[in-house]
């Protein structure tokens, strides 16, 4: 584990028809944000996410076609190639309060997104990959 410090903090409302990953990954590098816990709640007018098959090593891309809630976000933000990357999952709803989710990926679409970027200050967390998982991870040490 690293010892980080609350740095800046940020919270704004997202563009409506962005893609949400790629909204959140602008904020954070228009800021130099390298290192940050993100969370967010909103609507998505179609929603794409990502699960990893762990025998296989991969994704598998889920698609949701139709409106639902964002119930919850979180993730993270840390280095990987040299950038700010986003690593966030998300909690969604349909028309029937039935809840789904995953990996967040590019392909979901935003109607409406309240964002909150708590910034940590320190050396970042770096992605490297990780041979056990198949995942671009942080080292353990
Ligand atoms: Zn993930």
């Amino acid at each position: 584990m690293h010892e980080f410090k609350t740095g800046r903090e940020f919270v704004g409302r997202l563009p409506h028809g962005a893609d949400l990953l790629e909204a959140i990954t602008a904020q954070c590098r228009a800021r130099d944000i390298r290192m940050a816990r993100i969370s967010a709640i909103g609507a998505l007018t179609q929603a794409r996410v990502g699960y990893y098959e762990q025998d296989a090593k991969k994704y598998q891309e889920l698609d949701f076609p139709g409106h639902c809630e964002i119930l919850a976000l979180i993730g993270n933000v840390s280095v990987r190639d040299g950038a700010p990357a986003v690593h966030a999952h998300v909690t969604l709803a349909d028309d029937a309060g039935k809840a789904f989710g995953g990996h967040l990926v590019a392909g979901c679409r935003i109607f409406a997104c309240e964002l909150v970027i708590t910034e940590l200050t320190g050396d970042p967390l770096a992605r490297g990959f990780d041979e056990t998982t198949g995942l671009p991870l942080w080292s353990e040490d």
